[in-house]
């Protein structure tokens, strides 16, 4: 069974705290995701808000540092560019890496840039993080705004591409445009539901219902803050929100979106990126079958894959 995470900021931490990405005592690293098995790791390229003028330099050196470690520990991990790699990677034994950018910020402006960072083996982009930028407004600086111009350009380029998009961070008119220029099914891959835990940063019902419609998939994220109002989380709270998405737009559109190493608590029980089977035993305790647990913990995020970047 594949265990697909589809965010971690761990390329961030390692860059700004210059430890090792292979072990670290962080919330993720290589080792621990190989010792896992069949693992399928997102890594952010995560842009600061603030630094746009240095945005694209910014993200330039993340996909460089990945690759690098890429090169260093080639028995380890591996990047991955369809999901015909993801699956020979792991069957080798190997954790399968995507890169993911967080922050359309490293566009700058240009489709050249998407193309040139699609060159490089980005295959994700989330298009906004918090706040405004030349694609949309962030959730944190909701104007009412939906996409630009460029925004649109982007997302219709984006589909070409086969990249896939991701919504977790846009603001909610940015979110109801998106799925409306989009071709192909999108992602959240940070993003719990807003009914269990009011954060702005969750999916309300009429967004998670648009997103069954569309054939997308929402990775559970595990910051406190997004699991519950008094932040008190533990591993059980992913299970709960795990089953309010499931009986509201079914099993089909929920994955895993750690944001390991992006939050500074984590839910008790989840301590780490080797707490993940953990998690996995606990669905098969639950009345889960082996195909819904396989569709959770990978199954949906690698149907969304295989449609969109092959
Ligand atoms: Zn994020």
């Amino acid at each position: 069974m594949l265990i697909l995470d589809a965010h971690c900021d761990t390329l961030s931490e390692v860059l700004d705290k210059k430890i090792d990405l292979f072990q670290n005592s962080g919330q993720l690293d290589l080792k621990r995701l190989y010792e896992n098995k069949n693992s399928v790791q997102f890594f952010a390229v995560f842009i600061k808000p603030g630094h746009s003028a240095y945005a694209l330099t910014e993200a330039l050196k993340l996909i460089d540092l990945l690759k690098q470690a890429a090169v260093q520990y080639p028995e380890t991990m591996e990047i991955a560019l369809d999901t015909k790699d993801i699956r020979r990677i792991t069957s080798e034994g190997k954790v399968a890496a995507i890169i993911s950018i967080e922050g359309g910020d490293a566009l700058s402006g240009e489709l050249s840039v998407l193309r040139m960072l699609h060159e490089l083996g980005v295959r994700a982009l989330g298009l906004t993080w918090n706040y405004r930028n030349q694609i949309a407004d962030g959730v944190l600086d909701d104007t009412g705004g939906g996409l630009t111009p460029f925004g649109k350009s982007v997302v219709s380029e984006m589909n070409r591409l086969r990249m896939l998009i991701d919504v977790s961070h846009i603001n909610k008119k940015g979110f109801w445009d998106v799925l409306e220029q989009s071709k192909n099914p999108i992602i959240a891959s940070h993003s719990n539901a807003q009914t269990l835990c009011g954060h702005v940063r969750n999916l309300d019902d009429n967004q998670l219902l648009a997103l069954k419609e569309n054939g997308g998939v929402t990775g559970m994220n595990f910051c406190p803050a997004f699991l519950r109002d008094d932040q008190q989380a533990t591993i059980d709270d992913v299970i709960k929100h795990i089953e309010y998405i499931a009986g509201l737009i079914g099993i089909e559109h929920i994955g895993l979106g750690s944001d390991f190493d992006g939050i500074a608590r984590t839910p008790t029980g989840l301590e780490g990126v080797q707490c993940l089977p953990d998690l996995i035993n606990r669905l098969f305790r639950l009345n889960y079958t082996k195909q819904q647990v396989e569709m959770i913990a990978g199954g949906n995020f690698m149907r969304v894959l295989q449609k969109v970047i092959g």
